[in-house]
């Protein structure tokens, strides 16, 4: 693949393997036009292959639920008249419009062809979201490493305590794709708190523990969650 190797710990699963650079914000979700900035910095980490590769398909549909979930920025336009277009004229196009498309329920309360759409029902769109925390946390010298079964996340369904609101930490990534912020907790179990805003309109939370917690998945869209 070209790409350069070198051994090091795994930023996600903290074997000491042979890692790559990889980006912790999917690459996907930026427009080409920010490939030219070099005014930003993308934030990479080394990870081993098993941690990251079995997830790029994930990262793909990634992008394309984010993509659909609301109206589009020029940031979004950019990205769904570019390469979401043309991988859902790929061979496996048809599976990945379905797995958005199964996200996807009539909106009656607007007029015309209205759907919403649920990231928050979907595991591998909150699995996305939980290895963007555990990248970060090592990126922000946080943690060392963070595995899958300490972070849980979801869509962001309620507005935060002013408590917390007024503690973060505010780390920009790129406020059109990604704008996220933290708040270290460290007590008992809880390690931290995260709030994630893509494209400017859909927020996940997501907290950080310090032991493992079952993470409890929906097996299939709820009624009634958004
Ligand atoms: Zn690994």
């Amino acid at each position: 693949m070209g790409k350069k190797q070198r051994w090091d710990n795994c930023a996600l699963c903290g074997e000491f393997r042979l890692t790559t650079r990889e980006h912790v914000v999917p690459k996907g979700l930026y427009p080409e036009s920010k490939g030219a900035s070099s005014t930003f910095q993308r934030i990479t980490v080394a990870a081993c292959f098993d941690c990251n590769n079995g997830t790029s398909d994930d990262d793909v549909h990634f992008r394309n639920v984010m993509a659909m979930s609301g109206d589009a920025s020029p940031s979004v336009r950019e990205v769904w008249e570019g390469p979401i277009r043309r991988s859902f004229g790929k061979v496996d196009g048809r599976r990945r419009a379905l797995d958005v498309f199964k996200l996807m329920k009539p909106a009656p309360e607007f007029e015309g062809n209205r759907y919403m759409i649920y990231p928050g029902n979907d595991p591998r769109v909150l699995g996305t979201i939980r290895k963007v925390v555990r990248g970060l946390c090592h990126h922000h010298r946080l943690l060392a490493v963070v595995k899958n079964d300490k972070v849980w996340a979801d869509v962001l369904k309620y507005p935060i305590p002013t408590e917390f609101a007024e503690a973060v930490v505010i780390a920009h990534a790129e406020p059109d794709i990604l704008d996220y912020k933290y708040l270290v907790v460290d007590e008992d179990e809880l390690h931290s708190f995260w709030l994630l805003r893509f494209y400017e309109r859909t927020t996940f939370i997501a907290f950080v523990f310090n032991k493992s917690i079952a993470i409890e998945e929906p097996d299939s869209m709820v009624e009634g969650a958004s």
